[in-house]
């Protein structure tokens, strides 16, 4: 038997060190994990689980590069993210397991059509269309883990055109990474190859055509675009 025509080629990301590629399986997202970000998004912070969606793994943008703006908005923003690898997965994975999964980091962009993902909040519909357009996770190599890679203090910021955006650690985030795949792990069961963007600290705001974007997590690859 063969394909009706051929599919689609495997996303992959580069891996830091190493000629391999990860295999790119699906993108879970974290929404409002950081509590100045959901404040200034006019949301509570004081909610008991993680508030989950995805993109289609073909949004990813290996490694940054030019994006063109995408159409559909006239208010693309910028969500600076720690991104997670894992090299294994299953159901219902406790907290204390959970650090065994993983392959590695990364440091990737939630890119959001804020207009449309407004428009979607006011009408109680899904937010695909805001989040899950073509070239919406702009993401670095991934730095494989390590046991002193990332901490608590470990800085994660965006610029853009060299002046800062955004700036936060990673230990202002609500869920830790540990508790993010204990809580994901109850809704999906989680594979090799798929990765979670871990939400964005507060400072989201508009970039247009010709801005370059800069975004840095302490120990890992930066990560660069330029919007066209
Ligand atoms: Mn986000």
């Amino acid at each position: 038997m063969s394909y009706t025509f051929d599919p689609a080629p495997v996303v992959t990301l580069p891996v830091v060190g190493s000629d391999l590629l990860f295999p790119v399986r699906r993108i879970f997202c974290v929404g409002r994990n950081y509590a100045e970000h959901t404040k200034e998004m006019g949301g509570d912070p004081d909610t008991e689980t993680p508030m989950f969606f995805m993109k289609p793994a073909e949004s990813l943008v290996a490694a940054g590069g030019s994006i063109p703006y995408p159409g559909a908005t006239t208010d693309l923003h910028h969500e600076v993210e720690l991104v997670v690898a894992l090299r294994s997965g299953g159901s219902n994975i406790s907290p204390e397991q959970a650090g065994g999964h993983i392959f590695g980091y990364a440091t990737g962009v939630d890119l959001t059509r804020r207009d449309l993902q407004k428009i979607c909040k006011d009408k109680r519909h899904p937010w695909d269309v805001a989040k899950g357009f073509e070239n919406s996770a702009p993401c670095s190599s991934i730095t494989p883990q390590t046991s002193d890679l990332l901490s608590g203090t470990s800085s994660i910021s965006l610029r853009v055109n060299n002046e800062v955006r955004q700036q936060a650690t990673l230990g202002d985030m609500i869920w830790s990474v540990e508790h993010i795949i204990y809580h994901l792990s109850r809704l999906f069961e989680l594979r090799s190859g798929d990765i979670i963007m871990t939400g964005t600290p507060a400072g989201v705001g508009a970039i247009k055509s010709g801005d370059d974007v800069t975004c840095s997590i302490e120990g890992l690859s930066d990560l660069k675009f330029q919007l066209t």
